[in-house]
C-alpha cells in the first residue's frame, strides 16, 4: 500500500432524519417516496442532478417487462404503475398493456419481451421530482455519499460530499440504494463484485437517443443487420433509445476503471451511430439526440445479506414465506468477456420472489440494502436487476424502513406479515 494521509476535520451536521436513503435510481426512488408517505421524515441523497438512476441518467429503456415469464399476468403493481400512471399524464409512456413482442419497442426480441414499459427519460426526471416532493421527502442532489461513522454494529452518521464541503446527517434508519453497495462496504458489510469466484460484472453500455427514425423502415424485421443493434422506440415520435457496444470488466467503484470505460464507451456510441445509419433500414437520416451522461453498469457489488437468492430459487421459483417481490424477467446474463456469447441460458420458473431476508445486510443492524446490489448469486440478479423489480424492492425497503421507526426495532426484527399487509393495500404483488 502506497502512502497514506489521516484527515481529520470538523465539518457541518444538517440534522436528524427517520430515513436517510442513499442513491435516488428506481430502488432509492420508491422507498424515499414510500417511507414519506408513511409519514417518516426522509432525506433522500443523490449524487447526479437528477433522480431516476439507470432510468434517466443512464438513459436505460424500455422499463422491462412487469409481467410473469410468459407475459401473461402483471407480476409488478403498487409504486412503479403509480410512476408509470404519472408518465401517461404527460403523455410520455406506452403502458405494459399497450405493447406485445417482438415490435420497435422491444428491439423485435421476443423472449421474455411481452409487456414492456415505453417512456420518455426526461419526463421521468420530472415526475420522480414531483413524486418526492409530494410525498414530502427532502432531496439534496449534486450530493454523493462519502462514508460512515459505525458503531456497535450500527451506522451512526453517514457523511456526505455536498457541494458545499463535507456534511454530516444521522437517521433511523438507513437505506444503501447506490447500486454499489457504497454504504454497506463503507459500513464493514461483506461484499463481492460481479460472480462472486472470478470478480467479473455483467459488462457495461453507454446508452444513447437517436431522432428522426423513420419506424416504417425499421419495422421491416428483414432489414435489421444481424448482431447486437438494439434500438427500442420512445413514446417521442421519431425517438430510439439505442443499446449497442460493451465493454467488459468494468469495476463501478474504481475512478481508474470508470474513467477508462467511459472514454471507451464514447468511441463505441460513434460506431454505433455508424451501424445503424449506414446498415439500418429507417436510420439512415437518424441524429443523436443524446449520449447519457452516466455510463450503465449492469452489475458492481452484490451484499452478503441474512439470505442469498440462489438460481436454483430464480429456476424453481422458491416461494419464499418473507417474500415483498415477485418477477418473471428472464435470467438476462451478459458475455462478460469478448469470447463468451449469449443472454438467458437458463430458463426461468413462471415467477419468482424476492425474500425480504436478501436485502438485510450481515453486519450492520440499521440498513437496508435494496435494488441491484441485493444479496443473491450474480446470475441470479440477471432478472431481477430490472426497474420494475428494482422499484418494488425499493417499495418494500421504505416500508420496511417505516417500520422499523415506528416500533424502535432493527429491519431485520420488524413484523413481516405487517409490511406484507401494507405493500399489499398499496397495491404490490407478492403471489
Ligand atoms: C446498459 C443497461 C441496460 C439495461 N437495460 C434495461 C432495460 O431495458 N430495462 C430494465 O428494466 N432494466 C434495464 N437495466 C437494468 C436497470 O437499469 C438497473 O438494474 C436498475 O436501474 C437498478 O436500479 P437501482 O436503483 O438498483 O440502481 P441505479 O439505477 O444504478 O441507481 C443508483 C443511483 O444511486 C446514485 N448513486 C450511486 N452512488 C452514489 C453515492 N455514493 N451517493 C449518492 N448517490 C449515489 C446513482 O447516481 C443512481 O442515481 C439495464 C442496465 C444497464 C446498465
Amino acid at each position: 500500500m502506497g502512502k497514506r494521509i489521516r484527515y481529520t476535520k470538523e465539518i457541518p451536521y444538517y440534522g436528524h432524519f427517520d430515513v436517510v436513503v442513499l442513491g435516488g435510481g428506481p430502488s432509492g426512488v420508491c422507498a424515499a417516496i414510500e417511507a414519506a408517505l408513511l409519514k417518516k421524515n426522509v432525506l433522500l441523497v443523490e449524487s447526479t442532478g437528477m433522480l431516476g438512476g439507470m432510468a434517466t441518467s443512464g438513459l436505460v429503456g424500455p422499463f422491462m417487462t412487469c409481467y410473469d415469464r410468459d407475459g401473461n399476468i402483471p407480476v409488478v403493481g403498487g409504486l412503479f404503475r403509480k410512476i408509470v400512471d404519472k408518465l401517461s399524464e404527460y403523455n410520455a409512456v406506452y403502458k405494459p398493456e399497450e405493447l406485445d413482442s417482438p415490435s420497435i419497442y422491444t428491439s423485435f426480441i421476443e423472449r421474455y419481451h411481452r409487456h414492456v414499459t415505453a417512456f420518455d427519460s426526461f419526463t421521468l426526471q420530472l415526475v420522480l421530482d414531483k413524486m418526492t416532493q409530494n410525498a414530502g421527502a427532502d432531496v439534496m442532489l449534486y450530493t454523493r455519499f462519502a462514508d460512515c461513522i459505525c458503531e456497535n454494529g450500527k451506522i451512526q452518521e453517514v457523511i456526505l460530499s455536498a457541494l458545499e464541503g463535507l456534511v454530516a446527517v444521522d437517521a433511523e434508519i438507513y437505506l444503501d440504494c447506490t447500486g454499489n453497495a457504497d454504504v454497506a462496504a463503507a459500513a464493514g458489510v461483506y461484499t463481492y463484485k460481479g460472480d462472486e469466484q472470478s470478480g467479473v460484472p455483467q459488462p457495461a453500455t453507454l446508452m444513447f437517443e437517436v431522432s428522426d427514425v423513420q419506424d416504417e423502415g425499421f419495422m421491416s424485421r428483414s432489414a435489421r443487420p444481424d448482431g447486437p443493434v438494439k434500438a427500442y422506440k420512445t413514446p417521442v415520435e421519431g425517438k430510439y433509445k439505442v443499446n449497442h457496444y460493451r465493454v467488459f470488466d468494468v469495476d463501478a467503484t474504481n475512478s481508474e476503471s470508470m474513467t477508462n470505460a467511459h472514454i471507451k464507451a464514447r468511441e463505441q456510441v460513434l460506431d454505433a451511430y455508424k451501424v445503424l445509419c449506414n446498415q439500418t433500414q429507417g436510420f439512415e437520416n437518424a441524429k443523436i439526440a443524446q449520449v447519457a451522461p452516466v455510463l450503465g453498469v449492469r452489475e458492481s457489488r452484490h451484499i452478503a445479506g441474512k439470505y442469498k437468492i440462489t438460481v436454483d430459487d430464480i429456476v424453481n421459483g422458491t416461494k419464499f414465506s418473507d417474500r415483498i417481490a415477485t418477477y418473471g424477467y428472464g435470467m438476462d446474463v451478459h458475455p462478460r468477456n469478448e469470447k463468451e456469447s449469449g443472454n438467458f441460458k437458463i430458463e426461468v420458473a413462471e415467477r419468482y420472489y424476492i425474500p425480504y431476508r436478501s436485502l438485510i445486510p450481515e453486519g450492520c443492524d440499521n440498513l437496508i440494502v435494496a435494488g441491484k446490489t441485493i444479496s443473491c448469486e450474480s446470475q441470479a440478479a440477471g432478472g431481477l436487476r430490472c426497474m420494475p423489480c428494482a422499484m418494488a424492492m425499493g417499495q418494500a425497503a421504505g416500508v420496511a424502513a417505516a417500520l422499523a421507526v415506528t416500533n424502535g426495532c432493527t429491519p431485520e426484527n420488524i413484523n413481516i406479515d405487517k409490511l406484507q399487509t401494507i405493500l399489499r393495500e398499496k397495491g404490490a404483488i407478492l403471489d
